[in-house]
């Protein structure tokens, strides 16, 4: 990470906590470890992304629902989707530093190193071998692959290594009362499998006809053996998920259209797609026949914010084996050769978004500091150059002064707008600092009620963006602002 870009992610973070978007959590208590609060900017921020997620996912597919199914879930559950066998990091210790690492994650910062130095060679042999290691889930290999390459923990610099262990990502409690009955079940670790389960459910009580999709948001748990940078891996967080099932043989039709589809919710607003890539899987997860991760150009780095599966038939096959119960799809429209198709288990494509990612991916694009200095006079302002469809507050409502009838002026103006907006009313301070604020937050209007506005009902608009002001008649606002912030310039 350069000197630059590491500068930009901290201020990014401090900027997050300074104005309310996030907060560690139990912080009183020193925080726990990649967990998060999200404050009173944060919440709104996050409930509109999932708005834009919501609104475009079902509201805008006559062919797509969304449900909200529960955190906790039979433990049958996770047997058969694979996670309580296969969901696991690879982990080691360095014996003197007591530090935990993920021995994949040592192996690629290798990889990477060497690919820095000019030693491909060396690069691609070391991929290769981690590559059939992990395969074949054997963890001497792995281990041995860390001596080999000489690797030291960056804390002590020593090289004195535990045994490489698996470690399972899920998350355990009790169920039902401490005594005799008592089950061990699981927090889940993605939402996708409350979507699975209810297959049937929604295909029948909904009328669905394939191909369709299931949409949730929801929280997710994952016990991550490193967390690091912030809201990007954290132990608890929150997906949007949507599992798409199709005819088998049209899997790749629709992963190619689901790939495009979700590219172009990322660049609606308004990034630049040169900030976005795809990187397209080679190595598979046992239930796919093919996968991509889009990944967005964080400070540090390229780095997967959603991911698009083509899980096949496995989850939905793997359910009937477990629960003993038919999950299939009777499909009565004629293919080419007129014949039925009868009944099949669906192939699903998979798109999985993280919530928060797209939060810390939002916040970092927004985040700007910019110097407005002139011959005359240095002057700078932090800008949050939010969509307006996200930002958490539409509009500012400020007084010139707190007297001669303004405030009063105002709060009317206030309270007509907070029906459809979400507004702010500020008074104190001068109008220049109030201004600032509200571009810290991100807010993109700002509304300054004057005496003129007494005389003949006009206010000023203010833009965060261009700083422009123009002056209009109070009762234009609402639309004026309406068409700014519709959900519109996203969805149409
Ligand atoms: P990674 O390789 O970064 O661990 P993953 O491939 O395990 O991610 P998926 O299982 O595909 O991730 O989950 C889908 C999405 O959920 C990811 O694209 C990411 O945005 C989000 N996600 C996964 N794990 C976390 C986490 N620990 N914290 C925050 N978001 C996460």
């Amino acid at each position: 990470m350069s000197k630059n870009n590491d500068e930009i992610f901290k201020n990014v973070i401090s900027h997050a906590k300074e104005y309310g978007f996030v907060f560690q959590s139990s912080e009183i208590y020193d925080g726990l470890s990649a967990v998060y609060d999200y404050g009173q900017l944060g919440a709104e921020l996050k409930n509109n992304i999932k708005a834009y997620w919501w609104k475009s996912m079902v509201q805008m597919h006559e062919n797509i629902v969304g449900i909200d199914s529960a955190i906790f879930m039979h433990p049958k559950v996770w047997k058969a989707s694979g996670h309580v066998d296969g969901f696991n990091d690879p982990m080691i210790d360095n014996k003197d530093s007591k530090k935990r690492y993920r021995a994949d994650q040592l192996l690629e910062d290798k990889i990477t190193r060497y690919e820095k130095d000019g030693k491909t060679d060396k690069a691609n042999q070391l991929q290769e071998a981690m590559d059939n290691a992990l395969k074949a889930e054997d963890m001497t290999a792995l281990r041995d692959l860390i001596v080999e390459h000489e690797i030291a923990c960056p804390v002590s610099g020593t090289r004195n290594w535990t045994d490489v262990r698996q470690f399972n990502l899920m998350f355990s409690t009790q169920f039902g009362a401490m005594a005799e009955g008592s089950e061990e079940i699981y927090l889940r670790p993605e939402t996708a499998q409350g979507i699975f389960v209810n297959f049937l459910n929604v295909q029948k009580s909904g009328r669905m006809k394939i191909p369709f999709g299931i949409a949730q948001i929801g929280k997710a748990f994952r016990n991550e053996v490193i967390a690091r940078q912030f809201i990007m891996r954290m132990r608890e967080f929150e997906q949007m998920e949507m599992q798409f099932f199709v005819r088998p043989g049209e899997d790749k039709k629709w992963f190619d259209y689901w790939k495009i589809a979700r590219l172009k919710w990322h660049t609606a607003l308004g990034t630049s797609s040169e900030k976005y890539r795809f990187h397209d899987h080679v190595k598979l997860a046992h239930y796919a026949n093919a996968a991509t991760d889009i990944e967005f150009d964080f400070p540090f780095g390229f780095k997967e914010v959603e991911g698009i599966h083509s899980r096949t038939d496995f989850d939905l096959t793997q359910h009937q084996e477990f629960s003993g119960k038919k999950l299939q799809y009777f499909d009565s429209e004629l293919n080419e050769e007129g014949k039925p198709y009868g009944n099949y288990v669906p192939y699903v494509i998979e798109t999985s978004i993280g919530l928060d990612r797209m939060f810390l991916l939002t916040m970092i694009n927004a985040f700007e500091e910019q110097d407005l200095s002139t011959a005359e006079k240095k002057d700078s302002r932090t800008l949050l150059r939010l969509h307006p469809c996200l930002a958490p507050i539409k509009v500012a409502i400020f007084p010139l002064t707190k007297k001669d009838g303004l405030p009063e002026k105002a709060r009317e103006i206030m309270n007509s707008l907070k029906i459809d907006f979400n507004c702010v009313y500020e008074e104190k301070d001068a109008i220049g600092k109030r201004y600032r604020r509200q571009d810290a937050i991100g807010t993109p209007f700002c509304v300054t009620v004057d005496h003129q506005s007494l005389e003949d009902d006009t206010v000023t608009i203010r833009h965060r963006d261009s700083m422009e002001q123009e002056r209009v008649a109070i009762a234009d606002l609402e639309q004026m602002i309406g068409k700014r912030v519709s959900w519109r310039n996203l969805l149409a």
